[in-house]
């Protein structure tokens, strides 16, 4: 039987690595995760394209290789640019998931968390359509914290207390997903969560 989590409004299957409900557009960037590893970590990042425009489908089609890099002078800049997260959310709540919790997602480039390099090896990596200086949806921070608490239930070595934004883990390099970003929001999102699943 796969493992489920009671603890959301999400489930996790540990064995296929997707979470429920989503919907699926796998991403050809991704790869296997390094053995053995345990999932250790959760990067939050911000995303928009072009940067500041919301509600296209931009960022799924650079997660597929499906970018019209032409279109916009941003994407001239990105050409040929091959990255992946595991689940966006976007503005919305609409959850898209681009690559299995079992494989890597190609969404942190060089980092380190507490001391410990290649992130990309041991995080999920969750997107959110957004901008560094844009305050994020309401519903957003409801299906980040629902989906944080699926993944904590799901996997053993999460825990709240092991996410980070993509600004944490690469600082000076990168600054998503922004001072915008309120993680006391998160924590709370995450904790009410937990609470609903033991009531
Ligand atoms: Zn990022």
């Amino acid at each position: 039987m796969p493992e489920l989590s009671v603890a959301s409004d999400f489930r996790v299957d540990t064995d296929s690595g997707l979470i429920a409900p989503a919907r699926l557009c796998l991403s050809p960037n991704r790869d296997a995760r390094p053995e053995p590893v345990e999932l250790s970590m959760i990067v939050v990042h911000g995303i928009s394209l072009p940067p500041g425009e919301f509600g296209g489908t931009e960022i799924e089609a650079l997660f597929c290789n499906a970018l019209d890099w032409d279109a916009h002078p941003y994407f001239d800049a990105i050409r040929g640019m091959q990255v992946s997260a595991h689940l966006l959310i976007r503005r919305d709540g609409e959850l898209l998931q681009f690559v299995p919790f079992t494989e890597r997602a190609w969404h942190a480039g060089e980092s380190c968390f507490r001391g410990r390099p290649r992130c990309n090896d041991y995080s999920v990596g969750i997107e959110l359509e957004g901008e560094d200086d844009t305050p994020y949806d309401d519903c957003q921070y409801r299906v980040l914290g629902s989906v944080i608490a699926a993944l904590i239930g799901a996997y053993p070595g999460l825990s709240a207390r092991e996410v980070a934004g993509h600004c944490d883990i690469a600082p000076g390099r990168k600054s998503d997903p922004g001072p915008a970003f309120d993680w006391l929001r998160l924590y709370d999102a995450i904790g009410e969560q937990k609470e609903s699943s033991s009531t």
